[in-house]
């Protein structure tokens, strides 16, 4: 046994910190973590898990407005703010106790306090000096917000989940995931929306059939889509309300602006200058793709390194690592291929592999399919929303090499698609599955 207090020491109780911890500890070494704020992290407080759930809250009232066209008279439905927050506030508490509970059983020791570096093997947590022979870095990200005047008025992701009162009308800044799922689900939840982005067209990154289609159809949904605009500048007037003044002049009312502007590595505090931990050009900490920082016996994943920012990856990365360090027998190594991913807006968006852009960037001839059509489940509601497929597909050897969706539960039917991706699947062979009639899903394998 070593003569450290702990074989492994995680900083972060966070999606990537929670797996390593327990699946370091499930390879019998002694673990310990280290959390500040939250068990859970980002994903299980301020991020994934309450954003659904706030999700799932929107989308009633597409549903209460479709159900007539199926037979449903409603009386008119009215939303409750407080009351959506405090069954979610109650079910977060839940996973907070899930969290300590399956930490405890793990054997990993926990410390309800921030940790900060002394040296490299020793770190002060609260009131106490702990030493490791291995310590992981799982810091996560926080909101990054320009600063500008009047900039101290806006909220981030970080508050928007605690507000006390959801007012009429909300700015929100960005082209992001979270500034396009925020702006649905304010819509949802019956609030006049605009959506302010910097460039052409959002969602930079993402397939451009994607991009046009989204923008058309919450444009089309009645939310105030604004491309090329930026804040200049913002005050608070007499009666509580915001005066947005944009770069060309214009000028918006409303009652809150939220900044959805990206996320920075969280490091504050962390000592790292007490260590030989170097930072990348992005201001990430910098690892090799064993997850080694410059420094040896200290190792960072997650959103603090420059990966994608998504639960699964820090998962996968933090379940990697612990392998590598106590059952090398077991190691296998992330792979970062065809990651699918989705925006929880209204509707869904789901992409996996490559965009068409990035298919011919690297040099492939393509055969393209793409349908769009509308859901059945629309058409008694009477609602002329299209869902929106598309396959990218390598010519030279038929694999298929992107699947990208617009559409009701698109997350859920990328999903699958992903494990057909991974297996090397050609178009071929989705041609010769059979559907599940009638779905949405079906039509990925009738495409011609
Ligand atoms: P985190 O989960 O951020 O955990 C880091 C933890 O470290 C935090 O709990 C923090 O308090 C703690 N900490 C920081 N510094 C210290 C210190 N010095 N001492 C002690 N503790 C410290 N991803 C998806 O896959 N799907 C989604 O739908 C999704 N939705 C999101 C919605 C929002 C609004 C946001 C903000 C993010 C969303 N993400 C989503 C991204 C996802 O939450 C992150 O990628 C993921 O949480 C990263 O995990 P992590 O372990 O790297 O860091
Ligand atoms: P993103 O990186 O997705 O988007 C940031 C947006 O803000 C971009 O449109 C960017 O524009 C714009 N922007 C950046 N800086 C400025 C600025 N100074 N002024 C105006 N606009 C600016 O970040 P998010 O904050 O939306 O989310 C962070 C990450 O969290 C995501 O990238 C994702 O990995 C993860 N996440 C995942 C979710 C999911 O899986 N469903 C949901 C929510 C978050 P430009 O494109 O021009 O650079």
């Amino acid at each position: 046994m070593s003569h450290y207090d702990f074989d492994l020491f995680v900083i972060g109780a966070g999606s990537g910190g929670v797996r390593a911890s327990r699946m370091a500890a499930g390879f019998g070494a002694r673990v310990g973590v280290a959390e500040d704020l939250y068990l859970g992290g980002t994903c299980v407080n301020v991020g994934c898990v309450p954003k659904k759930l706030f999700a799932y809250s929107a989308h009633y009232s597409e549903d209460f407005e479709d159900a007539k066209g199926y037979g449903w008279d409603l009386p008119d439905a009215h939303f409750d703010w407080s009351a959506l927050l405090e069954n979610k506030n109650q079910e977060i508490a839940r996973l907070n106790g899930i969290y300590r509970n399956m930490l405890k059983a793990s054997g990993v020791t926990i410390m309800d306090a921030r940790a900060r570096f002394i040296d490299s093997h020793t770190l002060q947590v609260g009131d106490k000096q702990v030493t490791a022979e291995h310590i992981l870095i799982a810091t996560g990200g926080w909101p990054h917000i320009p600063e500008f005047p009047g900039s101290e008025h806006v909220i981030s992701s970080n508050e928007v989940f605690h507000l006390e009162t959801l007012p009429k009308r909300i700015l929100v800044v960005g082209g992001g995931y979270i500034a396009i799922e925020f702006a649905s689900i304010f819509h949802g939840m019956q609030r006049e929306v605009s959506l302010l982005y910097r460039g052409e067209l959002f969602l930079r990154g993402f397939d451009t059939s994607l991009r046009e289609h989204m923008a058309a159809t919450i444009k089309h949904k009645g939310i105030d889509l604004r491309f090329n605009a930026d804040v200049r500048n913002i005050e608070r007037q007499a009666d509580g309300s915001l005066l947005v003044t944009l770069k060309d002049g214009t000028t918006l009312e409303t009652d809150l602006v939220l900044y959805a502007t990206g996320r920075k590595p969280n490091l504050k505090g962390l000592g790292l200058e007490n260590t030989a931990v170097t930072l990348d050009d992005k201001g990430f900490i910098a690892v090799n793709t064993d997850y080694e920082t410059q420094d040896p016996g200290i190792y960072a994943i997650g959103d603090v390194t420059d990966t994608l920012q998504l639960t699964p990856v820090a998962l996968a990365e933090g379940m990697a690592l612990a392998r590598r360090l106590f059952q090398p027998a077991d190691y296998v190594p992330v792979d970062y291929r065809d990651i699918p991913t989705a925006v929880f807006c209204i509707p869904n968006i789901a992409t996996l592999g490559l965009t068409e852009e990035q298919a011919r960037e690297a040099g492939h001839a393509l055969n393209i399919y793409e349908s769009r059509f509308r859901p059945m489940r629309n058409t008694l509601a009477g609602r002329g929303e299209e869902s929106l497929m598309k396959m990218i597909v390598d010519k030279a050897s038929d694999r298929v090499l992107g699947v990208h969706m617009i559409g009701p539960d698109a997350g859920e039917i990328v999903q699958g698609m992903a494990v057909a991706l991974k297996a090397g699947a050609t178009k071929a062979m989705f041609d010769a599955t059979l559907g599940i009639h009638p779905t949405a899903a079906e039509e990925f394998v009738t495409m011609r």
